[in-house]
């Protein structure tokens, strides 16, 4: 979980709470799902982990340089995958004194040219039944509830950590690119791109298949996709021989015996109608996020593309293929066929893809 060291003076700048409107929120005890990383932690927060446990182990954030940041670091996991060094039988042994990111959780809020929560959708305390409503032009509306205590936390993160000044801090494109990309992604209007993708959401057809298989079965277990399966707890995919090997992980590292291997979906499968409105309600939802804008304009930077547009489309329909293809998987895991997916099916496709989605570089930063 990236945690910035956002030197700003304090603001009473706007946090953006659209995104989480008619959602609803019960942890699941059962779960644990959340906790297999290494939360950061600020300075104060580790002295008083470090009261409870003096030996809890930190590791220090470091740059890709190796520099290392003063004001952060992690609290360890388990190593090979295992969860957070405080989960014991799924209980955090911290939980008084659990550290920002784990009082927000599902709740993130991404930094890019405004400053906007979104939910985490892999997280199976949330009812997704309002996703549907994400694909049309007025998106549902309604608190949410169940979100009380980390809309509090996130509040009070947020203007402890400066407001506004993080925003205008983050903002600034990078100084990477072709002085015509950064121009053109400088004087884009992204509001007329969202109105425009939103009522005409890109599914992916057969020239979208095979989906990007997860990474293989050299990658530590700690690097492996994650979703959180009803019989069988936390399960990490990977690709092996050709197909995709599901896992479950063990709270203290390794992995029980693989559960099976499965073929990745080589076309795409048959989306029932209920499904396909589901599809477009989760693209409707990611669209809606400043990430998404953060992540086109990153990877525009990257490819030397001045049409944020087309770059857009390709991001969704990529995404589109991933969930239908850990969709497909899982509903094999399930003793199913895979080929006709269902609404259900969707739904733990968008659970097996929305964390891994959401844990890529942007321009933007997350609190
Ligand atoms: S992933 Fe969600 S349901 Fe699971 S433990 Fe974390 S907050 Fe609770
Ligand atoms: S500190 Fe507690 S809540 Fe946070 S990741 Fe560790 S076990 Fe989970």
């Amino acid at each position: 979980m990236p945690r910035s060291s956002g030197a700003a003076s304090p603001s009473t700048s706007h946090l953006d709470l659209s995104l989480l409107n008619g959602f609803s929120f019960r942890c699941r005890p059962d779960c644990g799902l959340c906790c297999f990383t290494s939360p950061a932690v600020s300075e104060g927060e580790r002295r008083k982990l470090i009261q409870l446990d003096p030996n809890v182990p930190f590791e220090e954030l470091t740059t890709g340089e190796g520099d290392k940041e003063n004001e952060f670091a992690h609290v360890s996991d388990q190593g090979d995958g295992g969860a957070c060094h405080f989960l014991h039988g799924l209980r955090c042994r911290a939980y008084g004194a659990r550290p920002f990111p784990c009082q927000s959780f599902p709740l993130m809020v991404h930094i890019g040219r405004t400053a906007q929560a979104t939910l985490v959708l892999s997280c199976p305390g949330l009812d997704l039944n309002g996703l549907p409503g994400w694909a049309g032009a007025r998106p549902p509306q309604g608190a949410p509830r169940g979100l009380d205590e980390e809309i509090r936390a996130t509040k009070a993160e947020w203007a402890q950590r400066g407001g506004a000044g993080v925003v205008s801090g983050l903002t600034p494109l990078r100084r990477r690119g072709s002085p015509r990309v950064r121009h053109a992604l400088r004087t884009f209007d992204w509001e007329a791109m969202r109105s425009h993708l939103i009522p005409n959401l890109p599914l992916p057809g057969p020239e979208d298949f095979p989906a990007d298989a997860p990474p293989g079965a050299d990658e530590p277990l700690d690097q492996l996709p994650l979703f959180f399966d009803e019989v069988y707890g936390r399960v990490a995919l990977r690709e092996r021989e050709g197909g995709w090997e599901c896992l479950p992980l063990r709270e203290s590292g390794g992995s029980e015996a693989p559960l099976g291997l499965f073929p990745g979906p080589d076309t795409p499968p048959k989306l029932l109608p209920d499904a396909e409105t589901l599809l477009r309600g989760y693209l409707g939802y990611v669209v809606r996020r400043e990430f998404f804008v953060s992540l086109v304009q990153e990877l525009c930077e990257d490819q030397g593309e001045s049409d944020p547009t087309v770059v857009a489309r390709d991001v969704l329909v990529d995404l589109g293929s991933q969930v239908m293809a850990r969709a497909g998987v899982r509903a094999k895991l399930l003793g199913q066929g895979g080929e006709r997916l269902d609404a259900p099916d969707i739904l733990r496709g968008v659970r097996a893809v929305d964390a891994d989605f959401l844990d890529q570089e942007t321009v933007g930063e997350q609190l």
